[in-house]
């Protein structure tokens, strides 16, 4: 799977839910340290597909079948399977696209990809990684700067490229969402904060500049913070008490 591919979720002889795939990674060290290894086998769950908010659908297979002029029983997908040959075909004939055919499950008729399946541009990653450029690069180091990337890029993506602070969002010239990654308590001597959510805000570049600078207190009440998202108030206070510039 590549990143704007369709992911169709299907059980009780239906597709249920629609939803595309933002990125894919295939780490199994990252898959291992998240969820662990089979003690038997040693295999983890190191294909990792991440997925923009799926959409409810309720497609029952016959009703697909008889769209696509197939047999329900050829649609009776099992595990992680992929539409292909004989179903893509239908899909394609019938439709004209696949993005006609999702757009049919949606009851979405405005064409194009409906404004809840967008994916935010690829956000640049320049300015986390020059962040980390300080931080001393080690072997160890490697799997952070892969996971803080993640988690950066994660946080964007949940956010929206939206500034956590002033709520804005800033579009390059081919409407490219862009938003920078803040570490609330530094990365890195003397701070040493750590490359977890709760240290990090999803800020316009003028907002992390005046974080980076401490030329702006942070108000845990006056953020925006996503439901799935938690700011650690030890780290607001860190920025208030060590950063903050009010002289
Ligand atoms: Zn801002």
């Amino acid at each position: 799977m590549a990143r704007g591919d369709y992911v169709l979720a299907y059980y009780a002889k239906g597709y249920h839910y629609v939803a595309r795939v933002i990125a894919t990674f295939h780490e199994s060290t990252l898959a291992t340290n998240i969820w662990g290894a089979n003690e038997d086998t040693g295999n983890t769950w190191e294909y990792m597909y991440f997925l923009t908010k799926p959409v409810k659908i309720d497609a029952p297979a016959y009703w697909i079948a008889e769209l696509l002029g197939l047999n329900e029983s050829s649609l009776l997908y099992q595990g992680f399977s992929r539409i292909a040959g004989r179903n893509r075909e239908a899909i394609l004939n019938t439709c004209g696209s696949v993005q006609d055919f999702v757009n049919l499950l949606l009851d979405y008729e405005d064409g194009g990809v409906p404004r809840e399946l967008h994916i935010t541009g690829r956000t640049p990653i320049a300015a986390d990684l020059e962040e980390l450029e300080e931080t001393k690069r080690t072997k160890t180091e490697v799997y952070r700067i892969l996971r803080d990337t993640l988690l950066a890029r994660t946080l964007k993506e949940m956010y929206q490229n939206q500034c956590q602070i002033c709520g804005e969002s800033l579009h390059l010239f081919d409407g490219t969402a862009y938003s920078e990654a803040h570490h609330i308590k530094p990365l890195g001597k003397p701070h040493n904060g750590p490359d977890t959510a709760a240290n990090i805000l999803v800020l316009c570049p003028n907002h992390h500049v005046l974080c980076d600078y401490g030329a702006i207190r942070l108000d845990s009440d006056e953020l925006h913070v996503h439901p799935h998202h938690s700011i650690g108030e030890q780290f607001v206070n860190y920025h208030n008490e060590a950063i903050l510039n009010d002289q």
